[in-house]
């Protein structure tokens, strides 16, 4: 994208629902030109006042759980019901490159056709602390654009659950039947954090351990301290093929919301993720200008050298980068 519009266009036009804009404003925010993250940051301030209505779901689960087959069955039942969603994708892995939507576009093949759906991978090689960033501010420019309901779709690996539990308003935990070795295989912290479980691929022959493995898994999550909320994570089964069970999820989603905006703690666990952003974000920040800093990769290489050699403890050491970055200023 080389030409660049004001900010006032991009702003205009993603409130009007321009697909077009919206992309190439979300573009800005994954780009590292300096000039683009200005621009990008005058759009976002102007969309600002029209974000924060959609529902903000988030969906994990191991690698072939069945996380796309399920968004592309349960975006169609959302769409059918008169919605409007965007699916994001939090990646830390993915080596696309940007602009590529090939790799998701064949992952969800029905809903990328669909004219109320639209599905953006995850920036291509960014840390993870950087790709929550960015998507975080593409769900604020999708919500301007109008979709309702945002799904954010992790990887399943390493700490990427915690990051997205950390944006969205309902965390949905997909699981696999076949369990005891995956109850104990899974990170128990994962599933707290989880506000509904789902067994996924309750069809065929494996309907009867879907249901087996529902029973386990409700058990199970008895023995886990109270949220605090007022709410109790159910588990469901579904099947992406039959569509059984889409309807209760979506149903679920639906009376979490209802009870959480009624008690507060929907508003309380947007103000938190607000605060825990701030302080990644401040946390980025101040790293990388620590590194930018003339001649401290010179030093720092110095410093490494003598503790790897044992030289010099790693407190002393710390402190004297940090020592030689103060006289630097
Ligand atoms: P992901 O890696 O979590 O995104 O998993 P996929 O959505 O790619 O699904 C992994 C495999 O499970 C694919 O072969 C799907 O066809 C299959 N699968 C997904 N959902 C279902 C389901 O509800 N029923 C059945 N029988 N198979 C499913």
């Amino acid at each position: 994208m080389r030409h660049r519009l004001p900010p006032d266009q991009y702003a205009t036009g993603i409130l009007a629902g321009n697909r077009l804009l919206l992309s190439q404003a979300i573009t800005l925010i994954e780009s590292r030109r300096a000039d683009d993250q200005v621009l990008a940051q005058q759009v976002l301030e102007r969309i600002l006042p029209n974000t924060g209505k959609s529902a903000r779901i988030g969906i994990t689960g191991v690698p072939g759980v069945g996380k796309s087959t399920f968004i592309e069955s349960f975006g169609t039942y959302l769409t059918s019901q008169g919605h409007t969603l965007a699916v994001l994708t939090v990646d830390p892995t993915s080596q696309r490159s940007g602009g590529s939507l090939l790799g998701d576009k064949t992952r969800m093949e029905t809903l990328s056709m669909n004219p109320n759906a639209y599905i953006r991978p995850s920036p291509a090689g960014d840390s993870l602390g950087g790709v929550a960033h960015r998507t975080r501010e593409t769900m604020l420019l999708c919500e301007a654009a109008g979709f309702d309901i945002i799904l954010v779709e992790t990887v399943g690996v390493g700490q990427s659950e915690t990051v997205v539990h950390g944006m969205v308003d309902f965390f949905l935990l997909l699981m696999l039947a076949g369990a005891g070795d995956e109850l104990q295989g899974m990170k128990r912290g994962i599933m707290e954090l989880a506000d509904a479980l789902a067994i996924t691929k309750a069809d065929g022959t494996n309907e009867a351990a879907a249901n087996r493995a529902r029973v386990e898994y409700q058990n199970a999550l008895h023995l886990f301290p109270p949220t605090g909320t007022g709410w109790f994570p159910p588990v469901l089964t579904c099947s992406a093929v039959t569509a059984d069970g889409i309807t209760a999820i979506w149903q679920t989603i639906q009376a979490h919301q209802a009870l959480t905006t009624q008690n507060g703690h929907r508003a309380h666990r947007r103000q938190e993720q607000q605060l825990s952003w701030f302080r990644s974000l401040l946390r980025q920040r101040l790293e990388s200008r620590f590194y930018e800093q003339p001649g401290i990769r010179t030093q720092l290489s110095i410093i490494e050298e003598q503790v790897r050699t044992g030289t010099l403890l790693p407190a002393p050491a710390a402190d004297r980068l940090l020592h030689y970055s103060s006289g630097n200023q």
